[in-house]
Order: structure tokens, then sequence, then C-alpha cells
């Protein structure tokens, strides 16, 4: 199955107790995606603006991530800026400059509306529904947002979940969206609307992950070298979904054993990404070195 990735491709400017970098690359289909190309080539919709240089698109190239689905406009990249505290559990945003997502107008090519997996990463709902519609034969349809669309677009973000068939989002995110203080309540809830899978991402503390009638728990790699967490939720999300493609037959329906393998894929691949600034970590990322950590975590939890 081959997969299309919509979401945001980005200027980051991040501050950690370890450094401060401005105007590295960012967005969450760019994280998603290199933590994808461990195991395919997934393709990005998305748009930069006039500002974006040639080596950053190169650079996602190198990974064989296919870049001819990101349009160029006149108008500037979308720009994050935020920062972490001392325990680098919470992404503080300071600004969000959404440039050239502003208008943007996602339009697919034929081929690409026969993609059988669509993953649409953060961005704004309205566009993912955008991308979503022009879908033709999508087997396997996934979907992460955050707070800022939680807050400022709920009724569109609603309207993408109720059509997804696998929802990552972080513990805070869940709550808020379901309105539920408890968090298994809130994620079954949400789960009513659409979505047959919930992935709850928590940071260091792992990721509860919810099926129909099963639920599976993953904790995090133990990494000691914590640099900066920008984009290990998108990270997760692309080793996740990339382990499910490359794994899964086209119309079959997810097992809780390959969901729990999937699972554990991706946690792995996240705790490459929370090592180096910017995307440098999850680059890092390969497919022997993440088979090694997938043990290293099955051996964590058992007894
Ligand atoms: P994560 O740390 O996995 O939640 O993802 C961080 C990435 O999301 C950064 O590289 C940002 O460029 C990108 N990002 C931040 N805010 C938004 C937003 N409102 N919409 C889309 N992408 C965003």
């Amino acid at each position: 199955m081959r997969m299309l990735v919509v979401g945001s491709v980005a200027f980051d400017d991040i501050q950690t107790p370890f450094g401060v970098k401005k105007n590295v690359l960012g967005g969450a289909a760019s994280h998603f995606s290199i933590a994808a190309a461990t195991l395919i080539e997934p393709k990005i919709i998305a748009v930069i603006g006039h500002d974006f240089p040639e080596k950053y698109l190169k650079y996602l190239s190198g990974f064989g991530i296919d870049t001819a689905g990101i349009e160029r406009s006149s108008d500037k990249t979308f720009h994050w800026s935020g920062f972490y505290e001392h325990d680098m559990a919470v992404a503080h945003t300071r600004s969000t400059e959404l440039g050239a997502f502003a208008t943007f107008e996602p339009k697919l090519s034929e081929e690409d509306k026969l993609r059988q997996v669509l993953f649409m990463a953060n961005i704004d709902p309205v566009i993912q529904y955008k991308v979503l519609k022009q879908m033709k034969n999508a087997q396997l349809v996934g979907l992460d947002s955050m707070n800022f669309w939680i807050e400022s677009k709920k009724k569109d973000l609603w309207k993408v979940i109720k059509e997804v068939d696998i929802l990552f989002l972080n513990d805070a995110e869940v709550r808020m969206l379901a309105g539920e203080a408890s968090l298994i309540k809130a994620a079954k809830a949400i789960q009513k609307q659409g979505p047959d899978i919930v992935v709850v991402k928590k940071g260091e503390h792992g990721v509860t992950a919810i099926s129909h009638n099963h639920i599976f728990v993953s904790p995090a790699f133990p990494t000691e070298k914590v640099i900066d967490p920008t984009g290990a939720g998108d990270s997760f999300a692309g080793g996740c979904m990339s382990y499910l493609v490359a794994n899964s037959q086209p119309g079959k329906k997810i097992s809780d054993d390959l969901l729990r393998r999937a699972v554990a894929w991706g946690s792995a691949v996240a705790s490459f990404s929370v090592e180096g600034f910017s995307t440098s970590g999850v680059a890092k990322a390969t497919k022997a070195n993440v088979e090694k950590r997938v043990e290293v975590l099955r051996n964590l939890s058992a007894f």
C-alpha cells in the first residue's frame, strides 16, 4: 500500500534547556515522513513559501520521500515558535504563523487520489478534510492534530475525525476534545464518533492504544539523551503508520497483534527523534537500530 501525507512543512524556532535553534526544518509532515521513511517511501502534500531553501527539499528527498506534491507559494513558509521548560514535557507555543497554509488549496493528481493510505498530519482540519474528500480508494486513514486546532476549529476537526480509522492525539488533547477528565473514558467517547483506533501519546510515559475491546500500553524507550522533543509525536505516528502500511494487506482489518507491534515500532522511532534538535534525531533511525530498541521495549514490561 502507498501512503500520502498532508501536513505542515515549516520553519521552527525552538528553545529547550539544551539550546536555541532558529529557522530549522520543522512541520508535522516533515517529522512524520522522515520517521516513516525507515520502512516506506511516503509522498508529502503541503505548501512552502518563497523563503524555503531548496536544500531542505533535497534533504527530505534524500530519505526516499516524494516531495513532488509540495507546492511553492509566493507567501511565507509556515513558522512555529515554541519553548520547553526544565522537564520538557509540554511544548509551549510562542507563535504560529500559517503563512502559505492560510490560503492553501490542495489539489491531488489522479494518481494521488488512488493511493490506499492517507495520513493527515497536524495542520488546519479544513485542509485535512479537503485532501480526504479527494481520495477515491483509501483503505486506511490516520489523523493527528493538536490543542491549537481543537481550540480554534473544533467543529471542523470533528468533521474529519468522524471519517478516520486511526486517531493520534496526546493525553491532554484527548481530554480537551472529549471534555472528559478520565483519559480512558475520553478516548472511548471519541472512538464512538468514528475512529476504530485511538492512540493516546503520553510523552515519556509512553502510549495507550485503544481499539474495540482491546487496550495496549507501550512504555517509551528509556533514552537518557533528551535534547528536543519537537516532532516526537509526529515521529511516533510516522513509525506506527509506516509499520501498519508495510505489514498489512489492503482492505484487511488491523489485528490487535499488528497494532501492538506497530505501536512498539513507533515508540522506538520516536525515541530517536528526541535525541537531537529539529529532525536530526529521527534522521538517525534505521530499520536495524529501531529493531534493537523494539527488543529493549519488549523486555521492559514483560513479566
Ligand atoms: P509535535 O512535537 O510532534 O507535536 O510536532 C511539532 C511540529 O508541529 C513542529 O515542527 C511544528 O512546526 C509543527 N506545528 C506546530 N504547531 C502547528 C500547527 N498549529 N499546525 C500544524 N503544525 C504545527
